[in-house]
């Protein structure tokens, strides 16, 4: 496998062990609020708004109370949208580690998805559907009556993720945000590779993932390249893409990478 592409795949892989460090205390936090709230033995109507005000609060802090505090929240380490604003920083330099992308960066926060959303209201989805999730599954246990410590162990493992071995599992809770902070790395590398190709004069491949499906869309993008930059076609292919775009210099070499993905985004947010 390329080096390049390598440290793409490493520095999703950091950003998802970044992304559970932060929310593993969703999961004690919950954990703990409803063993308490259930004491007597059942959780009452009254326990119940406690736990939701709680999760309301530390979604809303995590991820931001609104799309405008999603995007106020970039500079404030310890959230979710610092977290994937040093990612997209991490994935450009990863892509062009000798810098000089000009305009790359900003667009990683005004780009309009298909959907015309931009990714502080894609944030603060991701935050929502956690919220909706844990809710769902809060009133599904209590609805059939489960013990509040029986109940405090699933929340926790719909949340808490293993990390043992750097594999982040079980953590369907969040999943939504482990896939945008996944796809907007992908993205980016992807635009900055585009952006560099065009200044450089190179091609562009697409390489397909090995762990797509057998036909999707992403065949026929493999097969028609090397592309002229302008004629890349949309990157990535789907939600989940694994592929991975290379610049192809006039040489057919590609260049081999500098930048330490997991290394940068430790020192970017500190994690
Ligand atoms: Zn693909």
């Amino acid at each position: 496998m390329d080096p390049e592409r390598e440290q793409r795949d490493a520095l999703q892989e950091a950003v998802a062990v970044a992304l559970a460090v932060l929310l593993v205390e969703v999961a004690d936090g919950l954990a703990a609020l409803v063993v308490r709230a259930g004491r007597r033995g059942t959780v009452t109507p009254t326990g119940r708004d406690a736990i939701l005000s709680w999760l309301g609060d530390t979604i809303a802090r995590l991820f931001g109370a609104s799309p405008a505090a999603a995007a106020a929240a970039y500079a404030t380490l310890g959230t979710v949208p610092q977290l994937l604003a040093a990612s997209t920083r991490a994935a450009v330099l990863v892509a062009a580690p000798d810098g000089g992308v000009p305009g790359v960066a900003e667009p990683v926060r005004t780009w309009r998805d298909p959907n015309g959303l931009i990714l502080s209201d894609r944030i603060w989805l991701a935050g929502e559907d956690a919220r909706s999730r844990l809710t769902a599954v809060l009133d599904a246990g209590l609805a059939r009556g489960a013990r509040p410590d029986e109940l405090a162990r699933e929340l926790r493992g719909f949340i808490r993720p293993d990390t043992a071995g750097r594999t982040v599992r079980g953590d369907q809770a969040f999943s939504s945000s482990r896939r945008l902070a996944s796809h907007e790395i992908n993205r980016v590398h992807g635009v900055t590779t585009i952006a560099r190709a065009r200044g450089a004069g190179d091609l562009v491949a697409w390489e397909k993932a090995a762990r797509h499906a057998e036909h999707d869309v992403c065949d026929q993008n493999a097969r028609g390249g090397p592309y002229a930059p302008e004629r890349v076609p949309s990157f990535p292919g789907h939600v989940s893409c694994a592929c991975h775009l290379r610049r192809v210099p006039d040489n057919g070499t590609p260049e081999p990478g500098g930048v330490d993905g997991p290394g940068l985004i430790a020192a970017l947010t500190g994690l």
